[in-house]
């Protein structure tokens, strides 16, 4: 059985960035919808005592398995927003200056800055509802996707790091249409410390 996460943080943390609303509806509606509707699609399955990777990535319709979509998005989307809002802090916490992945970052795009603009753009431009994120390859490069819907870039091999959501319940509520400024306004309470972490593996 898999359970709704304990937010790391109290509702009204993350204002006025995710309103304490949003955070009520995403977290305590949304979420546990996933919760609830994977641990009925999967009791007594071939998915069942499977963690959320090994489900995504055995689901995954890609791969041929249409007949699990279902399986596929509900997992999906638990995955990723268990990485999503497992990210934040009230007023963020800043990338290590000394740190390996700030190097890697600089080396890679020049800048955290010109990273930042790159990763934000790759979000305006996700068409429809989905996810964009920051992942390590088999190689050790960083690389910045999109995933359609529920995806996650474990299908393709990829280790997540960071990730922004653009489904619209993540922003509407306090931004509306504004995707661009929700997305930007989402680096002051990145903790990065917890991306740090993602990316040495522990
Ligand atoms: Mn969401």
């Amino acid at each position: 059985m898999f359970e709704l996460i304990t937010l790391p943080y109290g509702s009204k943390d993350l204002e006025p960035v995710i309103s304490a609303q949003t955070l009520s509806f995403h977290h305590g509606k949304h979420l546990q919808g996933y919760v609830d509707n994977l641990n009925k699609l999967i009791a007594g399955g071939e998915f069942e005592g499977l963690s959320l990777e090994e489900i995504v990535c055995k689901a995954n319709p890609a791969g041929g398995a249409s007949a699990n979509q279902g399986v596929f998005n509900n997992a999906g989307q638990i995955l990723n927003h268990n990485l999503y809002f497992t990210q934040f802090a009230a007023k963020g916490v800043a990338l290590a200056d000394d740190g390996g992945l700030k190097a890697q970052i600089v080396k890679q795009w020049g800048g955290v800055e010109a990273f930042q603009a790159e990763f934000v753009a790759k979000g305006v431009g996700l068409f429809g509802s989905g996810w964009f994120w920051l992942s390590r390859d088999a190689n050790g490069e960083l690389v910045i996707t999109q995933e359609p819907g529920a995806s996650n870039p474990v299908v393709r091999g990829l280790k997540p790091l960071l990730t922004f959501d653009v489904w619209e319940h993540a922003y509407y509520l306090d931004y509306q249409n504004r995707r661009a400024a929700h997305l930007e306004a989402l680096w002051q309470i990145l903790d990065w410390s917890v991306i740090e972490k993602r990316a040495i593996g522990a």
